[in-house]
Protein backbone atom coordinates (compact mmCIF):
# COMPACT_ATOMS: atom_id res chain seq x y z
CA UNK A 1 0.00 0.00 0.00
CA UNK A 2 1.34 3.65 -1.06
CA UNK A 3 2.26 5.08 1.85
CA UNK A 4 1.20 9.39 2.10
CA UNK A 5 3.88 11.77 1.67
CA UNK A 6 6.31 11.85 4.18
CA UNK A 7 6.40 15.85 4.13
CA UNK A 8 3.25 15.47 5.15
CA UNK A 9 2.96 12.54 7.43
CA UNK A 10 6.48 14.61 9.45
CA UNK A 11 4.08 18.11 9.61
CA UNK A 12 2.66 18.67 13.36
CA UNK A 13 -0.76 19.24 13.78
CA UNK A 14 -2.27 22.48 14.96
CA UNK A 15 -1.84 22.85 18.94
CA UNK A 16 -4.62 25.06 18.96
CA UNK A 17 -7.18 23.60 16.82
CA UNK A 18 -6.78 20.32 18.19
CA UNK A 19 -7.38 21.99 21.58
CA UNK A 20 -10.33 23.70 20.54
CA UNK A 21 -11.19 20.05 19.12
CA UNK A 22 -11.63 18.55 22.32
CA UNK A 23 -13.13 21.66 23.72
CA UNK A 24 -16.22 21.27 21.00
CA UNK A 25 -16.39 17.47 22.00
CA UNK A 26 -16.37 18.43 25.84
CA UNK A 27 -18.83 20.83 24.67
CA UNK A 28 -21.37 18.22 22.82
CA UNK A 29 -21.25 16.05 25.50
CA UNK A 30 -23.11 18.98 28.05
CA UNK A 31 -19.78 20.04 29.59
CA UNK A 32 -19.10 23.62 30.38
CA UNK A 33 -15.91 24.75 29.75
CA UNK A 34 -14.12 28.31 30.27
CA UNK A 35 -12.44 28.93 26.82
CA UNK A 36 -9.09 30.26 26.48
CA UNK A 37 -8.16 28.63 23.78
CA UNK A 38 -9.63 30.24 20.71
CA UNK A 39 -7.82 32.31 17.79
CA UNK A 40 -10.68 34.59 17.80
CA UNK A 41 -12.25 37.89 19.66
CA UNK A 42 -16.49 37.05 19.78
CA UNK A 43 -18.01 40.51 18.97
CA UNK A 44 -21.68 41.10 18.76
CA UNK A 45 -22.62 41.03 14.98
CA UNK A 46 -25.82 41.42 13.51
CA UNK A 47 -26.95 40.10 9.62
CA UNK A 48 -26.51 42.92 7.47
CA UNK A 49 -29.26 43.16 4.91
CA UNK A 50 -28.50 40.87 2.20
CA UNK A 51 -30.77 42.53 -0.40
CA UNK A 52 -27.97 44.85 -1.58
CA UNK A 53 -25.68 42.00 -2.67
CA UNK A 54 -25.74 41.59 -6.59
CA UNK A 55 -27.86 38.61 -7.52
CA UNK A 56 -27.06 36.23 -9.37
CA UNK A 57 -23.32 36.92 -9.76
CA UNK A 58 -22.67 35.66 -6.01
CA UNK A 59 -23.70 32.14 -6.98
CA UNK A 60 -20.77 32.10 -8.98
CA UNK A 61 -16.95 32.45 -9.33
CA UNK A 62 -15.14 35.37 -9.09
CA UNK A 63 -12.20 36.96 -9.94
CA UNK A 64 -9.41 35.52 -8.77
CA UNK A 65 -7.49 38.36 -7.56
CA UNK A 66 -11.32 38.90 -5.70
CA UNK A 67 -13.84 41.33 -6.45
CA UNK A 68 -12.75 44.59 -7.44
CA UNK A 69 -14.79 46.39 -5.06
CA UNK A 70 -13.52 44.29 -2.15
CA UNK A 71 -9.86 45.17 -3.41
CA UNK A 72 -10.43 48.65 -3.49
CA UNK A 73 -11.93 49.12 0.41
CA UNK A 74 -9.29 47.02 1.57
CA UNK A 75 -6.64 48.89 -0.01
CA UNK A 76 -8.36 52.01 1.29
CA UNK A 77 -8.25 50.85 4.40
CA UNK A 78 -4.35 50.21 4.43
CA UNK A 79 -3.91 53.77 2.87
CA UNK A 80 -6.00 55.49 5.63
CA UNK A 81 -5.51 53.25 8.72
CA UNK A 82 -1.53 52.80 8.56
CA UNK A 83 0.10 55.10 5.64
CA UNK A 84 0.55 51.99 2.96
CA UNK A 85 -0.93 53.00 -0.43
CA UNK A 86 -1.52 49.84 -2.69
CA UNK A 87 -2.54 49.29 -6.31
CA UNK A 88 -6.02 47.33 -6.45
CA UNK A 89 -5.21 46.14 -9.65
CA UNK A 90 -1.98 44.79 -9.24
CA UNK A 91 -0.84 44.46 -5.31
CA UNK A 92 -3.54 43.01 -3.80
CA UNK A 93 -4.63 39.15 -3.88
CA UNK A 94 -7.84 38.17 -1.70
CA UNK A 95 -8.06 34.48 -0.51
CA UNK A 96 -9.36 31.88 1.80
CA UNK A 97 -8.51 33.24 4.87
CA UNK A 98 -4.49 34.66 5.49
CA UNK A 99 -3.58 31.50 6.37
CA UNK A 100 -3.99 30.18 2.93
CA UNK A 101 -2.49 34.01 2.24
CA UNK A 102 0.77 33.18 3.88
CA UNK A 103 0.96 29.90 2.45
CA UNK A 104 0.70 30.94 -0.81
CA UNK A 105 2.80 33.41 0.01
CA UNK A 106 5.75 31.23 0.48
CA UNK A 107 5.14 28.58 -2.24
CA UNK A 108 5.73 31.57 -4.60
CA UNK A 109 8.90 32.70 -2.80
CA UNK A 110 10.28 29.57 -1.19
CA UNK A 111 12.53 26.75 -3.24
CA UNK A 112 13.05 23.26 -1.17
CA UNK A 113 16.04 23.74 0.68
CA UNK A 114 15.59 27.14 1.43
CA UNK A 115 15.62 28.64 4.72
CA UNK A 116 12.93 30.69 6.27
CA UNK A 117 13.84 32.52 9.55
CA UNK A 118 11.17 32.35 12.31
CA UNK A 119 11.32 34.06 15.72
CA UNK A 120 9.47 31.93 18.37
CA UNK A 121 6.93 32.36 19.81
CA UNK A 122 5.72 31.85 16.56
CA UNK A 123 2.04 31.24 15.18
CA UNK A 124 1.37 27.84 15.26
CA UNK A 125 1.22 27.26 11.49
CA UNK A 126 4.60 29.26 10.04
CA UNK A 127 6.66 26.42 11.22
CA UNK A 128 4.51 23.81 8.95
CA UNK A 129 3.77 25.82 6.15
CA UNK A 130 7.35 26.15 5.51
CA UNK A 131 8.42 22.78 5.94
CA UNK A 132 5.24 21.30 3.33
CA UNK A 133 6.41 23.98 0.93
CA UNK A 134 10.09 21.43 1.65
CA UNK A 135 12.06 24.53 3.08
CA UNK A 136 14.18 24.77 6.18
CA UNK A 137 12.72 26.36 9.04
CA UNK A 138 15.45 28.12 11.16
CA UNK A 139 13.76 28.82 14.55
CA UNK A 140 14.84 31.75 16.61
CA UNK A 141 14.68 31.08 20.47
CA UNK A 142 12.10 33.29 22.56
CA UNK A 143 13.12 37.05 23.00
CA UNK A 144 16.07 36.78 20.51
CA UNK A 145 16.39 40.66 19.64
CA UNK A 146 16.00 42.16 16.68
CA UNK A 147 19.76 42.73 16.27
CA UNK A 148 20.53 39.16 16.93
CA UNK A 149 18.46 38.15 14.02
CA UNK A 150 21.34 38.32 11.44
CA UNK A 151 23.38 35.45 13.25
CA UNK A 152 20.82 33.01 11.67
CA UNK A 153 21.47 34.42 7.94
CA UNK A 154 22.83 32.49 5.52
CA UNK A 155 23.41 32.25 1.39
CA UNK A 156 20.50 29.87 1.71
CA UNK A 157 18.01 32.04 3.52
CA UNK A 158 14.77 33.49 1.26
CA UNK A 159 12.19 34.52 3.99
CA UNK A 160 11.43 36.10 6.94
CA UNK A 161 8.45 35.97 8.35
CA UNK A 162 7.18 37.92 11.11
CA UNK A 163 3.93 38.46 13.19
CA UNK A 164 3.08 42.29 14.20
CA UNK A 165 1.37 42.10 16.31
CA UNK A 166 2.34 38.88 17.65
CA UNK A 167 0.24 36.17 18.84
CA UNK A 168 0.55 34.83 21.34
CA UNK A 169 2.92 37.44 23.33
CA UNK A 170 0.83 40.99 22.26
CA UNK A 171 3.83 42.38 21.43
CA UNK A 172 4.70 44.80 18.34
CA UNK A 173 7.82 45.66 16.63
CA UNK A 174 8.78 49.26 16.73
CA UNK A 175 9.60 50.67 13.48
CA UNK A 176 13.36 50.97 14.36
CA UNK A 177 13.07 47.37 14.78
CA UNK A 178 10.95 46.71 11.02
CA UNK A 179 13.61 49.55 9.23
CA UNK A 180 16.45 47.07 11.13
CA UNK A 181 15.30 43.66 9.62
CA UNK A 182 14.78 45.51 6.32
CA UNK A 183 18.37 46.82 5.92
CA UNK A 184 19.09 43.15 6.69
CA UNK A 185 16.73 42.02 3.97
CA UNK A 186 18.15 44.73 1.57
CA UNK A 187 21.96 43.19 2.43
CA UNK A 188 21.35 39.97 2.09
CA UNK A 189 18.76 40.10 -0.51
CA UNK A 190 15.72 38.22 0.81
CA UNK A 191 11.78 38.63 1.69
CA UNK A 192 10.32 39.29 4.86
CA UNK A 193 6.77 38.16 5.20
CA UNK A 194 4.60 40.44 7.63
CA UNK A 195 1.77 38.42 9.12
CA UNK A 196 -0.11 41.58 10.34
CA UNK A 197 -3.74 39.87 11.29
CA UNK A 198 -4.20 41.44 14.55
CA UNK A 199 -3.31 45.31 13.77
CA UNK A 200 -6.02 46.47 14.74
CA UNK A 201 -5.61 45.17 18.15
CA UNK A 202 -2.85 47.69 18.98
CA UNK A 203 -3.13 50.63 21.75
CA UNK A 204 -3.28 53.98 19.85
CA UNK A 205 0.06 54.70 17.17
CA UNK A 206 1.70 51.80 18.84
CA UNK A 207 1.59 49.92 15.34
CA UNK A 208 3.71 50.34 12.17
CA UNK A 209 3.23 48.04 9.30
CA UNK A 210 6.14 46.85 7.21
CA UNK A 211 4.69 47.93 4.26
CA UNK A 212 4.94 51.87 5.35
CA UNK A 213 8.49 51.34 5.30
CA UNK A 214 9.18 49.74 1.96
CA UNK A 215 6.25 51.49 -0.16
CA UNK A 216 8.22 49.89 -3.58
CA UNK A 217 7.33 46.18 -1.36
CA UNK A 218 10.89 45.22 -3.01
CA UNK A 219 11.56 42.76 -0.08
CA UNK A 220 8.01 42.86 1.98
CA UNK A 221 4.82 40.96 1.66
CA UNK A 222 2.21 41.53 3.91
CA UNK A 223 -0.72 39.40 4.82
CA UNK A 224 -3.71 40.22 7.04
CA UNK A 225 -7.03 39.44 7.08
CA UNK A 226 -10.79 39.97 8.48
CA UNK A 227 -11.50 37.12 10.69
CA UNK A 228 -9.71 39.29 13.61
CA UNK A 229 -10.65 42.77 12.92
CA UNK A 230 -14.24 42.06 11.57
CA UNK A 231 -14.73 38.87 13.60
CA UNK A 232 -15.59 37.08 10.84
CA UNK A 233 -13.21 34.17 11.03
CA UNK A 234 -15.62 31.41 9.38
CA UNK A 235 -15.89 33.15 6.15
CA UNK A 236 -12.16 32.52 5.28
CA UNK A 237 -11.47 35.95 3.57
CA UNK A 238 -7.93 36.77 3.70
CA UNK A 239 -5.69 39.02 1.76
CA UNK A 240 -1.65 39.28 0.51
CA UNK A 241 0.03 42.74 -0.58
CA UNK A 242 3.03 42.54 -2.35
CA UNK A 243 4.85 43.72 -5.50
CA UNK A 244 3.10 43.25 -8.35
CA UNK A 245 5.29 40.72 -10.13
CA UNK A 246 5.79 38.93 -6.82
CA UNK A 247 1.59 38.79 -6.36
CA UNK A 248 1.21 37.45 -10.40
CA UNK A 249 3.38 33.99 -9.14
CA UNK A 250 0.96 34.24 -6.11
CA UNK A 251 -2.35 34.66 -7.88
CA UNK A 252 -1.21 31.22 -10.33
CA UNK A 253 -1.16 29.39 -7.50
CA UNK A 254 -4.56 30.70 -5.90
CA UNK A 255 -6.19 30.34 -9.30
CA UNK A 256 -5.07 26.99 -9.33
CA UNK A 257 -6.03 25.73 -5.91
CA UNK A 258 -9.01 28.01 -4.68
CA UNK A 259 -10.04 29.77 -8.03
CA UNK A 260 -11.51 32.82 -5.50
CA UNK A 261 -12.84 33.21 -2.15
CA UNK A 262 -16.38 32.60 -1.73
CA UNK A 263 -17.84 35.12 -3.91
CA UNK A 264 -21.54 36.22 -1.57
CA UNK A 265 -18.86 36.46 1.40
CA UNK A 266 -16.83 38.81 -0.40
CA UNK A 267 -19.86 40.81 -1.80
CA UNK A 268 -21.40 40.93 1.92
CA UNK A 269 -17.80 42.07 3.11
CA UNK A 270 -17.39 44.92 -0.02
CA UNK A 271 -21.28 45.58 0.60
CA UNK A 272 -21.19 46.51 4.31
CA UNK A 273 -17.71 47.59 4.87
CA UNK A 274 -17.58 50.63 6.18
CA UNK A 275 -20.81 49.88 8.61
CA UNK A 276 -18.57 46.42 9.78
CA UNK A 277 -15.93 48.77 10.61
CA UNK A 278 -18.24 50.96 12.64
CA UNK A 279 -19.71 48.37 14.38
CA UNK A 280 -16.60 46.64 15.24
CA UNK A 281 -13.91 49.43 15.99
CA UNK A 282 -15.59 49.69 20.24
CA UNK A 283 -15.69 46.36 20.19
CA UNK A 284 -12.03 46.49 19.46
CA UNK A 285 -11.53 48.87 21.80
CA UNK A 286 -13.48 46.95 24.93
CA UNK A 287 -11.08 44.00 23.79
CA UNK A 288 -8.21 46.16 24.62
CA UNK A 289 -9.78 47.64 27.84
CA UNK A 290 -10.47 43.80 28.92
CA UNK A 291 -7.08 42.98 28.13
CA UNK A 292 -5.32 45.75 30.36
CA UNK A 293 -8.13 44.48 33.38
CA UNK A 294 -6.56 41.03 32.61
CA UNK A 295 -3.00 42.71 32.88
CA UNK A 296 -4.06 43.35 35.67
CA UNK A 297 -5.00 40.40 37.33
CA UNK A 298 -2.33 38.60 36.36
CA UNK A 299 -0.23 41.19 38.20
CA UNK A 300 -2.19 40.58 41.32
CA UNK A 301 -1.54 36.72 40.84
CA UNK A 302 1.63 36.70 40.56
CA UNK A 303 1.22 35.04 36.55
CA UNK A 304 3.77 35.79 34.61
CA UNK A 305 3.87 36.45 30.80
CA UNK A 306 6.13 37.40 28.15
CA UNK A 307 6.02 41.70 27.42
CA UNK A 308 3.29 42.81 25.12
CA UNK A 309 -0.07 44.65 25.37
CA UNK A 310 -1.66 44.31 21.21
CA UNK A 311 -3.96 41.23 20.57
CA UNK A 312 -6.21 39.68 22.90
CA UNK A 313 -3.39 36.78 23.87
CA UNK A 314 -1.16 36.56 26.24
CA UNK A 315 1.50 34.10 26.78
CA UNK A 316 1.82 32.85 30.36
CA UNK A 317 4.99 31.16 32.21
CA UNK A 318 4.15 28.42 33.77
CA UNK A 319 7.62 27.65 35.54
CA UNK A 320 8.67 26.83 38.17
CA UNK A 321 5.46 23.97 38.03
CA UNK A 322 7.06 20.60 36.53
CA UNK A 323 4.39 19.89 33.88
CA UNK A 324 5.33 20.97 30.36
CA UNK A 325 2.54 23.03 28.32
CA UNK A 326 0.81 19.94 26.51
CA UNK A 327 1.11 18.18 30.01
CA UNK A 328 -0.66 21.39 31.80
CA UNK A 329 -2.59 22.17 29.38
CA UNK A 330 -4.25 18.48 29.47
CA UNK A 331 -4.95 18.98 33.19
CA UNK A 332 -6.18 22.29 33.36
CA UNK A 333 -8.46 21.07 30.19
CA UNK A 334 -9.51 17.49 31.78
CA UNK A 335 -9.76 18.22 35.35
CA UNK A 336 -10.81 22.11 35.70
CA UNK A 337 -12.61 22.27 32.56
CA UNK A 338 -10.55 25.09 31.33
CA UNK A 339 -9.23 24.99 27.38
CA UNK A 340 -5.49 26.71 26.87
CA UNK A 341 -3.29 26.47 24.05
CA UNK A 342 0.30 24.82 24.89
CA UNK A 343 3.11 26.65 24.56
CA UNK A 344 5.27 24.10 22.31
CA UNK A 345 2.89 24.99 19.60
CA UNK A 346 4.85 28.58 19.37
CA UNK A 347 8.02 26.52 18.87
CA UNK A 348 10.48 24.44 20.92
CA UNK A 349 11.84 27.47 23.51
CA UNK A 350 8.23 28.12 24.54
CA UNK A 351 7.38 24.73 26.46
CA UNK A 352 7.15 26.19 30.15
CA UNK A 353 4.35 28.91 28.49
CA UNK A 354 1.00 28.69 27.71
CA UNK A 355 -1.82 30.82 25.20
CA UNK A 356 -4.79 32.04 26.80
CA UNK A 357 -7.25 34.15 24.56
CA UNK A 358 -9.56 36.54 26.67
CA UNK A 359 -11.27 37.48 23.72
CA UNK A 360 -14.47 35.20 24.42
CA UNK A 361 -14.80 34.34 27.72
CA UNK A 362 -16.45 37.09 30.51
CA UNK A 363 -13.86 38.47 32.80
CA UNK A 364 -15.44 36.63 36.23
CA UNK A 365 -14.73 33.43 34.15
CA UNK A 366 -11.45 34.61 33.47
CA UNK A 367 -10.71 35.58 36.80
CA UNK A 368 -11.70 32.05 38.14
CA UNK A 369 -9.40 30.23 35.45
CA UNK A 370 -6.69 32.35 36.14
CA UNK A 371 -6.69 31.88 39.90
CA UNK A 372 -7.32 27.62 38.66
CA UNK A 373 -4.29 28.17 36.83
CA UNK A 374 -2.06 29.80 39.40
CA UNK A 375 -3.00 27.22 41.91
CA UNK A 376 -1.70 24.12 39.21
CA UNK A 377 1.41 26.11 38.72
CA UNK A 378 1.83 25.64 42.69
CA UNK A 379 0.89 22.37 43.12
CA UNK A 380 2.97 21.20 40.12
CA UNK A 381 5.27 22.89 41.56
CA UNK A 382 5.48 21.32 45.18
CA UNK A 383 5.85 18.12 42.98
CA UNK A 384 3.00 16.10 45.29
CA UNK A 385 0.68 14.61 42.82
CA UNK A 386 -1.75 17.28 41.89
CA UNK A 387 -4.80 14.49 41.97
CA UNK A 388 -3.73 13.99 45.88
CA UNK A 389 -3.45 17.46 46.70
CA UNK A 390 -7.73 18.32 45.80
CA UNK A 391 -8.50 15.22 47.68
CA UNK A 392 -6.67 16.39 50.55
N1 LIG B 1 -1.95 34.69 11.44
C1 LIG B 1 -2.09 34.68 12.77
C2 LIG B 1 -1.02 35.30 13.59
C3 LIG B 1 -3.20 34.10 13.37
O1 LIG B 1 -3.31 34.10 14.71
C4 LIG B 1 -4.19 33.50 12.56
C5 LIG B 1 -5.36 32.83 13.17
O2 LIG B 1 -5.40 32.46 14.29
C6 LIG B 1 -4.01 33.55 11.18
C7 LIG B 1 -2.90 34.14 10.65
C8 LIG B 1 -5.00 32.92 10.26
O3 LIG B 1 -6.16 33.66 10.17
P1 LIG B 1 -7.22 33.43 9.01
O4 LIG B 1 -6.76 32.31 8.15
O5 LIG B 1 -8.51 33.18 9.68
O6 LIG B 1 -7.22 34.72 8.24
Amino acid sequence: MPEPAHTVRCAADAASIRINTRVYELQRQGIDIIVLSLGEAHFDLPLLPLDPLPHPQIYHYSHSRGIPELREAICKYYRDAFGVPVDPEQELLITAGSKAAIHFAMMATLEPGDEVIIPEPAWVSYREQARLCRAEPIMLPLATPVCEYARVVTTRTRLLVINNPNNPSGRVYTAGELQHLLDLARRHDFFILADEAYSDFTPADAFTSLGRLDPAREHAAICNSISKTFGLSGWRIGYVIARADLLEQILKINQHIITCAPTILQHYVAVHFQTLRDLTAPQIRAVLDKRRAVAGLLNSLNLTRLPGDATFYFFLGIAPGSLRSEAFCTRLLEEERISAVPGIGYGPSCDSFIRISIGAASLEKIEYALQRIRQLIDQSASRVPVRQMQHE
